[in-house]
């Protein structure tokens, strides 16, 4: 466990949910499956959930470290009221280990040594609804970890007509999985490999629980939920590798779950690893579709491999560049030739105009950082 040197007092610190005493006095957090049992004094693998005094709080509440305007298709969610902003935010912390995490000045950092500011769910909503946006993500650094901000902030955000989006890597337990999902719209949920061997290496967690959960997505909620699978020259990439992926997710999932691969920088602990070649996003692209998805996406490149075609037709429906939505010919949610459904969420069903189309959202957080002291 890990040990904090300086922490707020305990009367300004939310409880944490999802606990209880070890009977040599220690707490069990069961929020994500690591199970951390945690000392006095102490912080859980994430850095963010602390024993004080024998209560679990989280560090996290009302904390944000970083406040983004994004649009949608960052996240990335294809299939997700496609060209609208998103109003994003992330914590302190990770439940995960991942050597190549791109965000790791939070993920890895305890909530005392990132510059945050105070942001109560009802002002989040708020600033989110002053900038236009139909959407709230969760994002940056493990929205699990902070579960009980994030259940807060949706709730508040249904109420006034707002979508709410968990970008996860999945790692969260059967105890938790309700509470947090049942309140969510949509999630893009990171499946980072296919095998044990690089989940127990490279992200110090296990792939077991990260199928659980995108099969409980699929069988147990109604949220509208996509994949990203960002591949790793040499650790991931193996051709063998991504049809067992791209079958079980056929298997257990269906053909018409998104799954985006997209490319790899060095970064972090991974310094040593080329960036993803295109050719490698083009070849794993073609072996999901021989299996049998329907929507197979490229991320972090240029190519037209953005773009959404009808799986029966072949129509282009959505035409992007990077995050930019170009053309959109979708008609109620169909493909104007020839009828199909495509599945995704086309309308806001919250409420909240869809009007603004994402142009302009680097000046707008540029303006938000300024609003929040970031
Ligand atoms: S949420 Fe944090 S403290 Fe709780 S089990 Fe997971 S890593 Fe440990």
């Amino acid at each position: 466990m890990q040990s904090l040197q300086i922490l707020p007092e305990t009367e300004s610190l939310h409880e944490a949910r999802w606990w209880d005493t070890d009977a040599n006095g220690k707490i069990h957090c069961y929020l994500c499956p690591r199970h951390c049992h945690i000392g006095e004094g102490q912080a859980g693998f994430c850095f963010i959930r602390v024993n004080r005094g024998g209560k679990l709080y989280s560090l996290g509440y009302a904390s944000p470290a970083a406040i983004q305007i994004d649009p949608v298709e960052k996240k990335p969610l294809n299939h997700f009221l496609p060209g609208t902003k998103i109003f994003s935010m992330g914590t302190a912390g990770c439940n995960m280990g991942c050597f190549f995490c791109q965000n790791w000045d939070i993920s890895k950092s305890r909530s005392d040594q990132v510059h945050s500011t105070h942001a109560e769910p009802e002002q989040v909503v708020e600033l989110a609804i002053r900038y236009g946006c139909p959407s709230i993500a969760f994002t940056y650094n493990e929205p699990t970890i902070w579960a009980e901000y994030v259940i807060d902030i949706c709730k508040i955000a249904h109420a006034r007509g707002l979508n709410t989006v968990m970008v996860s890597n999945g790692y969260i337990t059967q105890e938790a999985f309700h509470e947090v999902y049942d309140h969510v719209d949509a999630a893009n949920i990171d499946l980072k490999a296919f095998t044990e061997n690089f989940y127990g290496k490279i992200t110090l967690t296990h792939l077991e629980p990260v199928l659980e959960t995108l099969v409980r997505l699929k069988n147990e909620t109604n949220v509208w939920f996509e994949i990203t699978n960002l591949m790793i020259p040499t650790l991931n990439d193996d051709e063998a590798e991504t049809r067992k992926l791209a079958e079980w997710i056929l298997a257990h999932l269906g053909p018409d779950v998104p799954l985006h691969f997209t490319a790899f920088h060095p970064d972090f602990k991974l310094q040593d690893k080329p960036r993803t070649p295109p050719e490698t996003l083009h070849r794993a692209r073609k072996i999901a579709r021989e299996v049998g998805l329907h929507y197979v996406y490229e991320g972090n490149i240029f190519s037209d491999g953005g773009n959404t075609h009808c799986p029966q037709c072949n129509a282009l429906l959505i035409e992007r560049s990077w995050h930019d939505v170009r053309k959109n010919i979708l008609r109620d949610g169909a493909c104007p030739k020839c009828n199909l459904r495509i599945p995704g969420e086309w309308k806001n069903r919250r409420g909240f105009a869809v009007d603004a189309m994402h142009t302009g959202t680097s000046r707008a957080s540029r303006d938000l950082f300024d609003t929040l002291n970031l």
